[in-house]
C-alpha cells in the first residue's frame, strides 16, 4: 500500500490509561466516602451515588452531610483557626509548599481520580487541571510567605465557607483553599455532588502534609448541604457555580456580616477580526468551546465573526469538528469526553431542540451511546436569540456575524454577563483598542483558556465579583488589621426659631449637573443646635435615583485620562478651599461644634490626595509561566451610589467622591441624613469645577427610603454602604438584582482600600513570539 494512502486511512488506536491506581484508592476507604474533619475522615455513609458519567457505573457511595454535620465542621475549623493564623506566614508556606510537592507526587492518581469521576479527558486532567492546581499552591506558599512584609496590614477573615462546582474539582478547591490557607484562614469546602472524589484525595494529602487538624475541612453532599454551610457561622463565603445559586447565596447572606465572593456564569463572545489567521483561530475556538465538554464558566461560547470571513471560517470550523474525537475519558487520544451527568445532558439536548433559529451542525464524528453530546455549531444567530443570551454549559457554540470593530463590541457587550472574552486580529493596535472595551473580567488576545495562579481571574456583571488568584485574590480572604467602627448614628436637631437667613435660600438635589427640585414635590426643615431655622432640604425619591443614574450611565467619565481626573479634583480642592469659612460656618450650625474649618481643610486634603492618586493607581505585568503576558489593568466598576455616613457632613461626602471620581467613577451620593446642608452647599462647588454633568449627583432624604431602591437598581453596579449596618442589610438584601457589589467602607486614611473598592482588575492576556 503506498504511503500516501496509509495516511489517509490511518486510524488513531486506542490508548487507554490504567484506572485500577484510582480503583485501588476508592477500595481502600472501603468504598464510601465522607466528611473529612478535624484531620480525619468521618465514618462515611452510602447515602448518594458517585457514579463514572462515561460509564454509568458506581464508583463509591458518599455521604450526604447534615446540618449538624456541616456546623461540627465548621466548629473544628474555628477551633483551629486562631493557632493557624499565629503559626505565621514562614509556617503556613512549608505547611503549603508541602501540598503542592504532595500533589505532584500524586499527580497520576489525581488526574486518572477526575477523569472518572467528571468524566473529562486525560489528556485535559493530566496536563491541565492538575498542573494548574499544583502551580496554585506553589504560588500560594510564596505569598504566605511574603505576607508579613508584603501584607503587614491585613489579616485573616477567619472560616471561610467554599462552595465549589463539578466542572474543575480539584482546580477550583486549588483556587478556593490555597490563597484562603496562605493568609491564615480555615476552610470547609463543600465539593459539588457529581465530583467529589480528587476532594477527598486531597483531604489524604492533606493528612501527610502536615496541615493541622481544623484547618481543612471537608463536607460531601448535595445543595441542601452547601445551603447549611451558607447559614453556619463562618465568615466568608467563596462560591463557584450557577448565577441563579450565587443570586440565592447573596440574598441568604445579607446583613449577616460575611464577606462574600461569587464567580457565576457566563456567555464569553469570540470575536474573530477579518485580519486574524484564521487557521489559529480555528484551533483556539475547539479549546475556547470543546475543551471541558464546554462546560466552562468563561468558555468562548459565543463567535462573533467578521462577515467578509464567515463562511470560509465556518467551513473550516466543522472540517475540524468532524475531526474530534469523543469517547472514553480515559483514552489518551480523545479530544471529547463524557458530560458531567445526565442531568446536564437533559439541559444542553432540551436547550438545542427548543431552539428553531439558525442552522444547527453536528459534527460528523462517532458519538458513543449514554453521556455523550456531539461538537455543535448553530450559526445565522441574531444576538438577542435566546442561544446568545442564555448560558448553554456544553460543547455547543452559537455564532453571529459583525461588520466593525464598533459593531463587534456591541454585540460583545449585548450580554448579562462578563466573564471572560477572546479576540483574534493580528493588528495589536487594534487588539489594544478592543480589549478595554470589552465588559469582562478576562480577555485573551490569539489565545483563550489561558490561567495561572499568578493572574486574577473573576468576573463582572451578573458574572459575580471578586477575583481568584494573583496578588488581588488576596483581598477577599483578608481584611485591614484594624477593624472599621461602626459609624455612629446622629439624630437631627429640631426646633421651631425663626430663620437663620435673612433671605430664603432654596436648596436643591443635583441630577445630570443642574439643580433639580425633587419629583417628589417635599422637603424637610433642618435646625441648628439652638432651634434655629437653618433651611430646606429636598426629599428625594426612587425617580430622582432613577435620573441621577441615568446621567451616571451617560457621563462617560470612565473613559477619561487619569491625568484630567486629578485636574478635575485638583480644582475642586481650588475652590472649595477658596470657600472655607463659608462652608466652616454652615458645618458648625448644623452639628453645633467648632470643628468646621478643620473638617473643610481635611476635605480639602483629600481632594489633594485622591487628586495625586489619580494617574498612580496603577496595574501589574504579571508574571506567568509561559511565553505571555498577563496585564492586570485597573478599570473602575462603573456606576456607584455611596450612602454617606452622618457623621462629617462635607468630609463623609467628599472622600466617597474623591475616590471614586479618581478611579474613573461615577457617583450619586446621598447626603448625610442629619445635616444635609452642607452637601447641597458642595454642589455649587462642583458647578464650578468643570465636573461633567451627571459624573457626581448628589440627593438628599432620609436614607432608609433611598437605600432600597439604591440596592434593587439595575443600572447601579456598586453601592457603598458607609451610614452604618441597618442600611448595610437594607441593600444586600436586594443587591442580588443584578449581583451588585456592596462595600461598607474603609478608614479614611486607609486609601488603597477606597481606590480597591472603585477598581476591579481585568487581566488582559498576550501572547509573544513566533
Ligand atoms: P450550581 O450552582 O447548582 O452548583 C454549584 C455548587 O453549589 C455545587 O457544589 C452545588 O452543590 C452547590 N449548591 C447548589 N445549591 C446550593 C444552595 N442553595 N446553597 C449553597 N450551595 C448550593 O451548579 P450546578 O452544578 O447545578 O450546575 C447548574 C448550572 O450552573 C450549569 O448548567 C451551569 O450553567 C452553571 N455552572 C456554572 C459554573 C461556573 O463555573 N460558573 C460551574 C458549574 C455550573 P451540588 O453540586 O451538590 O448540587
Amino acid at each position: 500500500m503506498p504511503i500516501e494512502t496509509i495516511f489517509d486511512t490511518m486510524e488513531y488506536g486506542t490508548a487507554p490509561e490504567d484506572r485500577s491506581i484510582a480503583l485501588q484508592w476508592i477500595a481502600n476507604h472501603g468504598g464510601l466516602i465522607g466528611p473529612y474533619v478535624n484531620g480525619v475522615f468521618a465514618p462515611a455513609r452510602d447515602d448518594l451515588a458517585i457514579r463514572n458519567p462515561a460509564t454509568g457505573e458506581k464508583l463509591a457511595g458518599m455521604t450526604l452531610c447534615t446540618k449538624d454535620e456541616v456546623t461540627e465542621a465548621v466548629q473544628s475549623a474555628r477551633a483551629a483557626q486562631p493557632d493557624w493564623q499565629k503559626a505565621g506566614g514562614p509556617a503556613r508556606a512549608r505547611v503549603l509548599y508541602a501540598l503542592a510537592r504532595l500533589m505532584q507526587k500524586h499527580a497520576r492518581l489525581l488526574a486518572v481520580m477526575e477523569s472518572l469521576d467528571n468524566g473529562k479527558p486525560i489528556r485535559e486532567s493530566r496536563d491541565i487541571d492538575i498542573p494548574l492546581a499544583i502551580r496554585h499552591f506553589y504560588h500560594h506558599a510564596g505569598h504566605a510567605q511574603l505576607m508579613p512584609s508584603a501584607l503587614s496590614d491585613r489579616v485573616a477573615l477567619g472560616v471561610c465557607g467554599q462552595i465549589i462546582p463539578w466542572n474543575f474539582p480539584l482546580l477550583m478547591l486549588a483556587w478556593k483553599i490555597a490563597p484562603a490557607l496562605a493568609m491564615g484562614n480555615t476552610v470547609v469546602l463543600k465539593p459539588a455532588e457529581y465530583t467529589p472524589m480528587t476532594a477527598m484525595i486531597f483531604a489524604d494529602i492533606c493528612s501527610q502534609a502536615g496541615v493541622p487538624p481544623g484547618v481543612v475541612n471537608i463536607v460531601t453532599g448535595d445543595g441542601s448541604t452547601g445551603a447549611a454551610l451558607v447559614d453556619a457561622t463562618v465568615d466568608k463565603i467563596a462560591f463557584t457555580g450557577s448565577t441563579s445559586v450565587g443570586r440565592q447565596i447573596q440574598e441568604a447572606t445579607a446583613g449577616s456580616g460575611k464577606s462574600l465572593t461569587l464567580e457565576l456564569g457566563g456567555k464569553s463572545p469570540y470575536i474573530v477580526f477579518d485580519d486574524a489567521d484564521i487557521d489559529s483561530a480555528v484551533e483556539g475556538l475547539v479549546d475556547a468551546i470543546w475543551f471541558n465538554q464546554g462546560q466552562v464558566c468563561c468558555a468562548g461560547s459565543r463567535l462573533l465573526i467578521h462577515e467578509a470571513i464567515a463562511d470560509d471560517f465556518h467551513n473550516r470550523l466543522k472540517a475540524r469538528m468532524d475531526k474530534l474525537r469523543i469517547g472514553d475519558p480515559l483514552d489518551k487520544s480523545i479530544d471529547v469526553g463524557a458530560i458531567v451527568d445526565p442531568i446536564q445532558l437533559q439541559q444542553i439536548q432540551a436547550l438545542v431542540q427548543a431552539n428553531t433559529a439558525g442552522q444547527t451542525y453536528h459534527a460528523q464524528t462517532p458519538v458513543p451511546e449514554g453521556c455523550f453530546y456531539p461538537p455543535t455549531l448553530i450559526t445565522g444567530l441574531h444576538p438577542a436569540d435566546t442561544l446568545m443570551q442564555e448560558e448553554i454549559f456544553g460543547p455547543v457554540l452559537v455564532s453571529t456575524t459583525f461588520r466593525t470593530p464598533a459593531e463587534a463590541v456591541e454585540i460583545a457587550n449585548n450580554s448579562k454577563y462578563g466573564l471572560a472574552a477572546t479576540l483574534w486580529t493580528e493588528n495589536i493596535n487594534l487588539a489594544l483598542e478592543i480589549a478595554p472595551k470589552l465588559v469582562a473580567g478576562v480577555v485573551w488576545v490569539n489565545a483563550t483558556n489561558l490561567f495561572d495562579a499568578a493572574a486574577g481571574f473573576g468576573g463582572t456583571r451578573e458574572s459575580g465579583f471578586g477575583r481568584e488568584g494573583g496578588w488581588e485574590g488576596l483581598q477577599a480572604y483578608s481584611k485591614p488589621r484594624q477593624p472599621l467602627p461602626e459609624p455612629a448614628q446622629v439624630t437631627p436637631f429640631t426646633g421651631q426659631g425663626a430663620a437663620a437667613d435673612d433671605i430664603d435660600r432654596t436648596a436643591k438635589l443635583f441630577i445630570g449637573g443642574k439643580q433639580a427640585r425633587p419629583d417628589g414635590g417635599y422637603s424637610q426643615a433642618f435646625f441648628g443646635p439652638k432651634g434655629q431655622l437653618l433651611g430646606h432640604a429636598p426629599i428625594a425619591n426612587r425617580k430622582d435615583i432613577r435620573n441621577a443614574v441615568q446621567a451616571q450611565l451617560a457621563c462617560g467619565w470612565g473613559k477619561t485620562t487619569g491625568h484630567l481626573r486629578a485636574q478635575i479634583l485638583y480644582y475642586l480642592a481650588e475652590n472649595l478651599a477658596a470657600q472655607t469659612n463659608r462652608f466652616a460656618e454652615r458645618l458648625d450650625a448644623m452639628t453645633g461644634l467648632t470643628t468646621g474649618a478643620e473638617e473643610v481643610r481635611a476635605a480639602v486634603d483629600v481632594l489633594f490626595t485622591y487628586a495625586a492618586w489619580a494617574d498612580k493607581f496603577e496595574g501589574r505585568a504579571k508574571s506567568v509561566p509561559m511565553r505571555a503576558v498577563a496585564l492586570a489593568m485597573r478599570e473602575p466598576v462603573g456606576a456607584i451610589a455611596a450612602l454617606c455616613s452622618d457623621q462629617h457632613p462635607l468630609l463623609g461626602l467628599v472622600t466617597p467622591m474623591a475616590a471614586a471620581l479618581s478611579t474613573g467613577n461615577s457617583i450619586t451620593l446621598c447626603a448625610s441624613a442629619p445635616f444635609p446642608l452642607a452637601a447641597t452647599d458642595f454642589s455649587h462647588i462642583l458647578e464650578a469645577s468643570d465636573v461633567p454633568a451627571g459624573v457626581v449627583n448628589i440627593l438628599t432624604g432620609p436614607q432608609a427610603d433611598l437605600a432600597p431602591h439604591l440596592g434593587a437598581h439595575m443600572g447601579l453596579d456598586t453601592v457603598w454602604c458607609l451610614s452604618g449596618a441597618e442600611l448595610t442589610q437594607e441593600v444586600q438584601a436586594r443587591a442580588s438584582s443584578n449581583i451588585k457589589r456592596v462595600w461598607q467602607g474603609a478608614a479614611q486614611d486607609d486609601h488603597d482600600s477606597w481606590l480597591d473598592a472603585g477598581t476591579e482588575i481585568k487581566t488582559i492576556w498576550i501572547p509573544y513570539g513566533e
